[in-house]
């Protein structure tokens, strides 16, 4: 494949965590109906790629031969599909994050293949790309883009996997200068047992006089570090593949250090900076891991609507029963809603990158990591859609659907897997409300002034709505009150707990639940509103789009009505409880949408396609 440099097509830069506080456009975000001929030729490629050569592979690669798996990794690094965030002098195509999404989305069809793919080309190899060397990047990042090499990624132990900044493992350098002994032993490892570089987290001392050291300099202070370990490495063993509930044919394993020595060129990054690497390393993690869970989903509703067509029970075929429908219909809500809010959510980091010098690593991580929350809401939202989605397909397959021969039971076991690692989905909530927090105590965003003008606003008696019209008029009215109600909550929790709200993680997690409601509610509506925008023709159902939204819009209004209603009964009691509640209800006040009908008029649309389609 041609090097190449997709255009991005969201024009407008837009802050992180800004869609809480003011309403985007619909030109303003990129959604996949915005993809350029180069993105629709990636996701073409990955997915015949993994149609035709992943998925009659998947019996091997699920008895765990990874001779298998590194040759499907060598095959798709020869179609550029692990290439894709490598700088051109390296081997790579440097191409946008839009087509990294693209690539997790498609090659999700495998699930076990698609986390040694993930693991590979994301956090086994990204620290390298924006931390490495350049003998370093020279060294290992062309073998990792041909596949030749397989990358790995080792923070978690047995003690420390959300705590990851307190791993036991320790690092000391030699009296010499001239290398790191590395002891300690990192658990759950992906692509542990057959990587061939691995980014190696463990604590290290801090050099005297170095600021990131201990204030006094007497004392020195040990600091999460990385480092680069080959295997073969002396003192560098692979523990036993864990027995696992799903993606059964990815590798996953301890590594165990003993008095590794490891020499001083492969020091990654600066000593005591790891937890910059782990952390940013991550947001990208999360993004992708929300497209692989949409990719996920989509594969295995496929199964679901093929086989409900030919199922027939009662004389009939079970996609006509109204209770399958309905299955079907939130299944193909909850992708349209995936896709929209992941690559909304690629799209804004690519249009602030858009300025970005490619060589300039750390700000293409400063501006990654201004996208924090809707990298985290990509993360907890997708992996959970997905998880409702595989639920549906078993019960859809019923008694099929709980035996090994059929593809319910693996997709279903094989979903699991992503509400626990990149950050398990509390770890995630308790970010998405902690880093909104954060910008708003520290006035990046204007999130308190937004608060401050809501409660005046309430206290002041009902607002009129605004005079919508327009397909989607009622769903503009829900978003707006749905940002009100988030707002409100989160404005009377600070009131009450003000710092110390970090310390009540229901608060915590209700809050984020009403925040990515808003992202994927909105996410939904745009994307409806600009595919109803379009000029007639081939493309997009209109009618099924905005059925879609407007269905999305409704079960999210009622998950922030009840989250609302709980962070509040936390916070108030007495009268104060009363007034609250009573202005909660005039903000949440809306007549009920015919949900019952979109789903039969979406569930139409799928049956007759035979797939998921807008
Ligand atoms: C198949 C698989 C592959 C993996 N691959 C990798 C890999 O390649 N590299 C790697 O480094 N790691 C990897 N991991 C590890 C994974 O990232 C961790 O399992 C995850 O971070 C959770 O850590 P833990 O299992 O220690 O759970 P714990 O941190 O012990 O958490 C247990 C429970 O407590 C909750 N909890 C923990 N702390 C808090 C808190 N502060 N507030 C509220 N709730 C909390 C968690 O959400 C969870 O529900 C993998 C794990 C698996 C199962």
């Amino acid at each position: 494949m041609a090097t190449m440099t997709a255009p991005v097509s969201a024009p407008k830069k837009i802050a992180g965590g800004a869609f809480l506080i003011s309403d985007a456009k619909p030109n303003e975000c990129f959604f996949p109906e915005d993809f350029t001929d180069e993105h629709k030729q990636i996701a073409q490629t990955t997915a015949e790629f993994a149609t035709n050569e992943i998925a009659p592979m998947g019996d091997a690669i699920e008895a765990k031969d990874f001779a298998v798996t590194r040759r499907l990794i060598r095959e798709a690094s020869a179609l550029g599909l692990t290439s894709v965030d490598i700088p051109e002098e390296y081997g790579g195509l440097e191409m946008d994050k839009v087509t990294s999404a693209i690539v997790a989305d498609n090659i999700a069809k495998q699930g076990s293949f698609s986390v040694a793919f993930s693991a590979h080309v994301g956090i086994g190899t990204l620290p390298i790309i924006w931390y490495g060397t350049p003998a370093q990047k020279k060294k290992y990042l062309p073998k990792l883009a041909t596949g030749e090499y397989v990358g790995a990624y080792a923070l978690s132990e047995s003690t420390s996997g959300s705590d990851a900044m307190n791993p036991r493992s320790r690092a000391v350098l030699s009296e010499d200068g001239k290398h790191y002994t590395i002891n300690g032993e990192k658990m759950w490892i992906t692509n542990g047992g057959f990587a061939d570089i691995y980014t190696v987290f463990a604590k290290c001392a801090v050099p005297d006089g170095d600021k990131a050291g201990s204030a006094s300099g007497q004392e020195k202070q040990e600091k999460l570090t990385a480092f680069l370990i080959e295997r073969g490495t002396p003192g560098f063993a692979v523990g036993k593949e864990e027995h696992k509930l799903g993606i059964r044919g990815s590798s996953t394993c301890p590594l165990i250090l003993t008095d590794c020595k490891i020499p001083v060129e492969n020091l990654l990054g600066e000593v005591g900076k790891g937890h910059h690497i782990a952390f940013n390393v991550l947001n990208v993690g999360r993004y992708k891991l929300g497209s692989a869970a949409i990719g996920g989903a989509r594969e295995a509703f496929g199964h679901g609507i093929r086989y409900a067509k030919d199922r027939k029970a009662f004389g009939k075929s079970i996609s006509e029963f109204g209770l399958i429908q309905e299955k079907i219909a939130e299944c193909a809500v909850g992708i349209f809603a995936g896709e929209a809010m992941c690559y909304r959510t690629v799209g804004l980091i690519d249009a602030a990158l858009a300025d970005v010098s490619k060589d300039d690593t750390k700000e293409i991580q400063k501006q990654i990591e201004n996208y924090a929350v809707e990298c985290s809401i990509s993360k907890v939202w997708a992996s959970e859609m997905l998880d409702m989605v595989v639920d549906h397909v078993v019960q859809i397959f019923a008694g099929y659907g709980y035996v090994e021969e059929y593809p319910a039971e693996r997709a279903y076991r094989d979903a699991r897997i992503n509400r626990i690692f990149e950050g398990t989905n509390e770890i995630n909530r308790l970010i998405i409300t902690g880093w909104l927090m954060k910008s708003a105590m520290s006035g990046k965003l204007p999130l308190m002034q937004a608060i401050k003008t809501l409660m005046d606003e309430v206290m002041a008696g009902p607002v009129p709505k605004e005079d919508r019209d327009g397909p989607l008029a009622e769903e503009y009215d829900l978003l707006a009150s749905a940002k009100k109600l988030t707002l409100f909550a989160a404005g009377s929790a600070t009131q009450k707990y003000m710092a110390a709200i970090a310390d009540e993680q229901e608060v915590m997690a209700a809050i984020a639940d009403m925040i990515i409601q808003v992202f994927v509610m909105e996410s939904c509506i745009l994307r409806a509103e600009k595919i109803s925008a379009r000029k007639s023709g081939s493309g997009p159902n209109k009618d099924v789009a905005v059925a879609m939204a407007r269905m999305y819009a409704a079960s999210g209004m009622q998950i922030i009505e009840a989250s609302a209603r709980k962070v509040i009964a936390a916070v108030a009691e007495g009268d104060t409880l009363r007034v609250q509640l009573t202005i909660l209800r005039r903000l949440a006040k809306h007549d009920p949408v015919d949900t019952i009908a979109l789903g039969r008029l979406v569930a139409g649309h799928i049956v007759r396609a035979g797939k998921y389609a807008v």
